[in-house]
């Protein structure tokens, strides 16, 4: 079954829940041992001091380190990405932090593309250059030359540990070629990870592991939540790389609640509905943008013409244009201003 039709059911048992066929949600801190061995054992697997048993019930513990609504939840996201794993969050910054505390070092140089989300560029420039971490970024959209030149800067500063991707970017929708950075991430060694922030356009219309990338991260406050009630985001990527993400997590204590975590479960049954209605929705707006006098250009994927660049990137990587729009309107703030001031159904948010 597709994964629209396994978001109602998938990774979860009504007789665990007195037959309850959604999952409650585990408003609990902590979880009951049956007996200290039991105990230990848990702590054992879930610090990562030995692998399970076969068949080994890893066991739940304390709600910082798993609970049941978490766990449902990563499983059922796992199905979108066709990734191995995932791990979530309570916020996407805590994703993509947590994510990349756990691959970097003081010394390591990470290579971004530009631009990113403001609070991932404040993490970059602001957060991790105290730690030793030099960041250097790449424009979007840039031909792969300079892409691979970047590269190269990177690697004369120090060890690149990382490559670092926002596509489409926030708010440009400026597109990266993800097979390029694979590559070229590969070429600069088995320990470079490229990890791709797929808000954008996840979990639907862009699959970033299946073109290679280790990791893939979201924040899941927007389309997945969907409905302007929660802050999360998540990691997913191959077990190995999970299991290390989910470690620093415990320690960071940046796990998602469980009445996130239950909501989210709700949100995911209607996702894909919302994302395509969204999607279709955007494209009437787009369209009207562009043919109005006051519009300057729109950024749109679904209005990236044959023969640009950016056009065959589009066409290698993304299923569809998705619902994100940005333009740039005549009159400068002045102009825009006016523009936002008069919107009554949007709120300025
Ligand atoms: N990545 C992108 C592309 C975003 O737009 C945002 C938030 O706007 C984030 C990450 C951060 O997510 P959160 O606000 O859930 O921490």
């Amino acid at each position: 079954m597709r994964p629209e039709s396994l978001m109602m059911r998938y990774g979860y048992r009504p007789d665990w829940s007195m037959g309850a066929i959604k999952s409650p949600i585990f408003q609990t801190s902590t979880f009951a041992f049956r007996s200290a061995a039991e105990g230990k054992a848990f702590f054992e697997v879930a610090y990562g001091l030995r692998e399970p048993d076969e068949g080994e019930d890893p066991g739940l513990i304390y709600s910082r380190l798993n609970h049941p609504d978490l766990q449902i939840l990563e499983d059922r996201l796992t199905l979108w990405d066709g990734a191995e794993a995932a791990v979530a969050f309570e916020s996407g910054m805590a994703a993509i932090a947590s994510t990349l505390l756990t691959f970097l070092r003081p010394g390591d140089v990470v290579l971004h593309s530009d631009p990113l989300y403001g609070g991932t560029d404040w993490l970059f420039n602001h957060v991790l250059t105290e730690f030793g971490i030099t960041p250097v970024g790449f424009l979007a959209g840039s031909p792969p030359e300079a892409v691979e030149e970047a590269v190269r800067a990177a690697r004369e500063i120090g060890r690149l540990a990382m490559i670092y991707v926002e596509t489409p970017a926030n708010p440009t929708n400026a597109l990266v070629d993800i097979e390029l950075c694979v590559r070229l991430a590969r070429e600069a060694g088995d320990d470079v990870r490229v990890a791709v922030d797929n808000t954008f356009l996840g979990p639907l219309w862009q699959h970033p592991l299946k073109l290679g990338a280790d990791l893939v991260l979201y924040s899941l406050t927007k389309y997945a939540g969907g409905h302007s009630d929660l802050i999360a985001g998540a990691c997913l990527g191959s077990a190995e790389l999970v299991s290390r993400v989910r470690a620093t997590r415990t320690f960071l204590g940046t796990t998602t609640d469980p009445w996130t975590g239950w909501l989210l479960l709700r949100s995911l049954e209607t996702m894909k509905l919302r994302m395509t209605c969204q999607m279709e929705n955007a494209r009437r707006v787009a369209d009207f943008l562009a043919g109005r006098p006051e519009v300057e250009r729109v950024h749109y994927l679904g209005h990236l013409p044959e023969g640009d660049p950016q056009r065959a990137v589009y066409d290698r990587q993304c299923l569809a244009p998705g619902g994100m729009i940005s333009f740039d309107i005549r009159g400068g703030e002045a102009g825009a201003f006016r523009f936002l001031d008069a919107l009554e159904m949007v709120y300025l948010a």
